[in-house]
């Protein structure tokens, strides 16, 4: 059979199985169903499978077996850049399967894969629970966590993928399975931080915490200080408790009339830090970067789903480009040399260079943590511009490569949620780890039917 014959075979047998959850090339409403939220990203899949049950992904992987494709999990398509090809794949967008449910007894959030941190915080919030999410509402949680997953909270609480306390997935062999302590543990142990690689996941158990509010928010200071203020803040960040999480940023907002006015087009130098404390604890804490007189400050308490607006990621799909980098520190240098990339006068094509600061939890390594037990850096950075053409695009890449290029040596390796371009998934894990990661890729997946962003090789028989 010729690959164009197989392939409408494979389609034709998939929509006899799932009906109108199967869109073809040849459907209507195509370019909005192989869409990622990285509008940059034109992906051409095969074909995209919508499951709205577990017993829908067994179908989808069962068909791409036996005509030899591959299936591809999307949450959003927010790490969309950094996937291969998809022509031979079936692309599997999760976002259909969205319930959530809190179990405030056991601390638990239990959730369908394709749920994102704006379905869960809300409902955990009603109990007085949080879970570890990141800076923007509309990522997959499912995504995020397996990748790792950076929030506001993670040098009290470690890394989201470290709360994952179960998986519900289906293998390459089309079984469902349950992966967890008890279950299937190595297979758990990859899936806490080792990426899409391992399974399609239908549904996770997290692990929720007792936060009610948080005093958090933004100073932002005029560009030109870039050097000054983030010098204060790397210093302040290097003495703060865990309870305090933060990050240091370059931000150039466009013209956009969506903007509000004192900060429409302008570029800014900002602290952005939530802390798990009461007010008086936390303006303590914040005192010395107050002292630097801020143009602006936002700080307040607010309850946990506030936390989604305190970085400002664009509320809707953009076509972007980014990338990161772990620092393992960011002395004065660093700084000069990431301001003469990107700061006051550099005429930076990107909206945002930003440098979370790590430590705490995310560094401590334990024996019942997964893949990616622990983050060996203090800071992670993540750059972006908006890519609408190809000619942005290429400016903005150009620019995130001389920033990386100018802070090389103090580069302590890759970040799989911050990686969003195809890079070496051995420089994001221990070489243990990944040694690891490889045997169980061959035991679970051996012929490579998973597609994942960042993908790890079966090791070799
Ligand atoms: C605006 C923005 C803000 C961000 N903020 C943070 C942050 O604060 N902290 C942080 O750590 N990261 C952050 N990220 C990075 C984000 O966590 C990653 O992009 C993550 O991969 C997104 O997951 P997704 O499922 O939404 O994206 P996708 O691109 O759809 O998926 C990412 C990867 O997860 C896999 N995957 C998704 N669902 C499943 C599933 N059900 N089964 C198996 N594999 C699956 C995919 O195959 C792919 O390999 C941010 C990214 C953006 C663009």
């Amino acid at each position: 059979m010729s690959a164009t014959n197989q392939l409408t075979s494979a389609i034709r047998e998939l929509q006899s199985g799932l009906g109108n959850r199967v869109v073809s090339p040849r459907d209507a409403g195509w370019d909005h169903a192989r869409r990622a939220w990285n509008l940059a990203v034109d992906q051409h899949p095969a074909a995209v499978v919508r499951p709205a049950s577990a017993d829908d992904v067994v179908a989808a992987v069962e068909v791409a077996r036996e005509y030899g494709l591959r299936v591809a999990p999307q949450g959003t398509g927010h790490s969309a850049a950094a996937r291969a090809s998809l022509e031979r794949s079936v692309l599997l967008d999760m976002s259909g399967m969205n319930q959530v449910e809190i179990d405030p007894e056991r601390r638990r959030a239990r959730i369908e894969a394709g749920a994102q941190w704006q379905h869960v915080v809300g409902p955990a919030a009603d109990h007085g629970l949080a879970g570890l999410s990141g800076s923007a509402g509309d990522v997959c949680v499912t995504g995020y966590a397996l990748g790792g997953g950076i929030g506001w909270m993670v040098r009290r609480y470690g890394l989201a993928s470290n709360s994952i306390r179960g998986a519900d997935v289906v293998t390459a062999d089309g079984r469902r399975r349950r992966a967890d302590t008890d279950s299937e543990p190595d297979l758990f142990w990859a899936l806490r931080g080792g990426g899409g690689n391992f399974a399609v996941v239908t549904g996770l158990e997290l692990e929720l915490f007792p936060v009610r509010e948080l005093y958090a928010g933004v100073l932002f200071w005029p560009q030109e200080r870039a050097s000054e203020v983030l010098t204060a803040w790397h210093e302040w960040s290097t003495g703060v408790p865990a309870e305090m999480g933060s990050l240091g940023r370059l931000l150039n907002l466009p013209p956009l009339d969506a903007i509000p006015e004192p900060l429409r087009g302008r570029s800014f130098v900002l602290v952005e830090a939530a802390w798990l404390g009461d007010e008086a604890s936390g303006a303590e804490q914040l005192a010395p970067l107050r002292e630097l007189g801020p143009e602006i400050d936002t700080f307040g308490m607010i309850p946990p789903p506030g936390l989604a607006a305190l970085h400002m990621d664009p509320p809707e799909p953009v076509p972007g480009e980014g990338n990161g980098m772990l620092l393992d520190d960011l002395p004065a240098n660093a700084i000069e040399a990431l301001a003469r990339a990107a700061g006051p006068g550099a005429d930076s094509p990107l909206v945002s260079v930003e440098m979370r600061h790590l430590g705490g939890a995310a560094r401590r390594a334990d024996p019942s943590h997964g893949a990616q037990p622990a983050v060996d850096a203090s800071y992670v950075l993540y750059a972006v511009g908006m890519a609408a053409d190809a000619e942005m695009k290429r400016s903005v890449r150009r620019r995130i490569d001389e920033i990386q290029a100018a802070l090389a040596p103090w580069d302590a390796g890759r970040f799989l949620n911050f990686t969003e371009r195809p890079t070496d998934t051995a420089r994001m894990f221990s070489g243990d780890a990944y040694r690891r990661l490889r045997e169980v890729k061959a035991t679970y997946d051996p012929g490579n039917l998973i597609q994942a962003n960042h993908e790890i090789p079966a090791a070799e028989a």
